[in-house]
């Protein structure tokens, strides 16, 4: 009889090892692939744009004298046969009116991206929208389920971006960044490098360089749109064209919320490689 409990004894403690070893293989492999080992980074497969132009058709900086300016922004790009708007401004008589100075067509309109909530960036949609319903309107997955449910009421479909996600060939949106204001930027892979355009660029100029290039492993080679540097101080100014320039961005054309002083120090920085831009300029690549 005692042999027979001895022997259940040890069977019962073969057991327990067996099975506490298994269990901390199996919990040291799922805290190693949480924690210990990095996460792949995430890559785009975002092919090469043909035929690039950009037109800014709303911008507080004037370029063609014909055209009204306004706080705001927004442009007209024409890439490999796909009409995109990004952004539309913020009062969508000047925007129509503008438009229309350029003999540029609602109807022409293919793809709307918002890149953040902002009134400067989407106070012309509706006015688009009520014109034209046969466009995708991209927006960051952050916007309140209001402007969304606005927005499917046109008719129109609605794709809301959380991560990184192609458009069309050559085209990309960087996915929502930011952490208070949320925005997305536009990438679009240009045969001389990365065309990145920004709205606010309220998550930071060099972080969104950082993951354009880290998408797509591609240089920039030109950054456009607003900068948002109004009332940064020189030191961040500087700070920040070195951090560009080291991330190698060929050239730069700040423009809406950059400010006059980030202007002239970018300008002075890069020189014949920075674009002055304003409401009507044309960029082709
Ligand atoms: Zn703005
Ligand atoms: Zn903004």
């Amino acid at each position: 009889m005692k042999g027979k409990v001895k022997y259940l004894k040890a069977f019962l403690i073969i057991i327990i090892i067996v099975f506490t070893s298994y269990v901390s293989f199996i919990v040291y492999n799922i805290w190693i692939k949480g924690k210990g080992s990095p996460k792949t980074p995430e890559t785009l497969n975002i092919g090469i744009a043909e035929h690039v132009k950009i037109i800014v058709l709303y911008d507080n900086y004037p370029f063609d004298e014909r055209l009204k300016t306004a706080w705001g922004f927004s442009c007209l790009i024409n890439v490999s046969g796909t009409t995109i708007l990004f952004d539309t401004g913020g009062d969508p008589e000047t925007l129509l009116y503008n438009m229309n100075m350029l003999n540029i067509s609602v109807e022409e309109i293919q793809t709307i991206v918002l890149s953040h909530i902002h009134g400067d960036h989407v106070g012309g949609l509706t006015s688009i929208l009520s014109l034209n319903n046969h466009v995708k309107v991209y927006v960051p997955s952050s916007f309140p389920n209001s402007f969304k449910n606005e927005v499917r009421s046109y008719g129109c479909e609605l794709v809301e971006i959380k991560n990184a996600t192609v458009i069309c060939e050559g085209v990309a949106t960087t996915g929502e960044l930011g952490t208070t204001i949320k925005e997305q930027s536009l990438l679009v892979n240009t045969s001389k490098g990365l065309v990145i355009v920004t709205g606010c660029a309220h998550p930071g100029l060099v972080k969104i360089v950082e993951k354009a290039e880290q998408l797509t492993n591609t240089n920039v080679y030109l950054l456009i749109g607003g900068f948002h540097l109004i009332g940064a101080s020189e030191k961040e100014i500087s700070s920040i064209i070195e951090q560009l320039k080291d991330l190698g961005v060929e050239m730069v054309a700040p423009c809406h919320c950059s400010g006059d002083l980030a202007r002239n120090m970018f300008k002075e920085a890069f020189g014949d490689n920075y674009i002055d831009v304003g409401v009507g300029k044309t960029i082709e690549i």
